[in-house]
């Protein structure tokens, strides 16, 4: 893979490119930008790149560091993410990680580690790192990355170069999905339009696209027919799913009130546009705000029962006419 590979991100990659050109590599960057967009592709780049032996446009993606950096398999590439039912990067995780890097390198010129969910530190881990990022070293760069910038300790972000890294436009993973993933071009219009600009969560999405398409099916209804018809989704994924849908979907009711062409949904055009004539933006928004509090209880382990239950309720006090 060579820059020209990394579809998308194109300011992020001349950012980092006349960094190696002209030696002017700090110590630390901080990827910023949506899941799913590309940062960990971006970062792994620019590790190879780092420690690339050939003389001209690094990386080469030729010589023996680029071949061990682009498996992922470097002796001196660390990669470190949250982990475990919290998860968190905790202080032992960070502790590990830091006394690997404070060794010597082991044959590259530049060890590097990467940090995914910098947001995602326990205060503790985030102290404990913003010491080393304090004290920059000429054998390690750290490149961190976040999909919730405001999360991460402030004085971590102003340690780091921040690069960040924006939604990926509709056409761009349209391609990838038919490039990359094998898609039909007519699921992969469609998904790249609700995929909010990641190619993680559009692939996630064309993978479940006929469930997905009953989902909408069940939206769509202004009567309370179809819910009381079919049973609800009774596992955690399946919930998240719904009330992932659900907000896709609110978010194209609020479209529909002002552009109807400009719907994600665009199959279901004349719904959406039904939808939004009976309610308005407010209780739309306020509907959002509670849909998303009840996905964030599915992650603390609320039951998936309960919280499709109250989506349900939620959703026929909105909608139903
Ligand atoms: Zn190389």
């Amino acid at each position: 893979m060579a820059w020209s590979d990394i579809l998308g991100h194109e300011s992020a990659k001349r950012f980092l490119q006349t960094h190696l050109a002209t030696g002017a590599v700090p110590n630390a960057y901080l990827f910023a930008g949506p899941d799913g967009v590309g940062k960990r592709r971006l970062a792994l780049e620019m590790a190879k790149a780092l420690n690339c032996d050939a003389p001209g446009a690094r990386p080469c993606d030729h010589c023996p560091s680029c071949a061990r950096f682009g498996r992922g398999a470097h002796p001196d590439l660390h990669l470190l993410s949250p982990s475990g039912a919290s998860n968190q990067i905790k202080m032992e995780d960070i502790r590990m990680l830091l006394g690997r890097v404070a060794l010597r390198p082991f044959s590259a010129p530049v060890q590097v580690a990467i940090l995914d969910g910098t947001d995602r530190l326990t205060e503790e881990a985030a102290n404990s790192l913003l010491k080393v990022l304090e004290e920059p070293s000429v054998h390690t760069k750290f490149l961190l990355m976040t999909s919730r910038l405001s999360f991460c300790l402030p004085t971590i972000v102003s340690r780091c170069q921040l690069v960040r890294c924006s939604a990926l436009p509709a056409e761009v993973m349209t391609r990838l999905l038919i490039q990359q993933h094998g898609c039909d071009a007519s699921v992969a219009g469609p998904v790249s339009q609700l995929a909010g600009g990641s190619l993680a969560r559009a692939a996630d999405l064309a993978g479940r696209w006929r469930a997905y398409g009953q989902v909408c099916a069940r939206l769509a209804d202004t009567g309370m027919g179809s819910w009381l018809e079919q049973p609800l989704p009774e596992t955690r994924e399946s919930v998240a799913h719904l009330l992932e849908a659900m907000l896709s979907w609110l978010r194209d009711v609020t479209v529909a009130a002002v552009e109807p062409s400009h719907v994600a949904h665009a199959a279901h055009a004349e719904a959406l546009r039904r939808q939004a004539a009976v309610t308005n933006v407010e209780r739309c928004v306020d509907a959002a705000l509670e849909l998303h509090a009840l996905r964030e209880s599915l992650d603390q382990f609320v039951s998936p029962r309960l919280v499709a239950a109250l989506a349900r309720e939620k959703w026929l006090s909105l909608t139903s006419v």
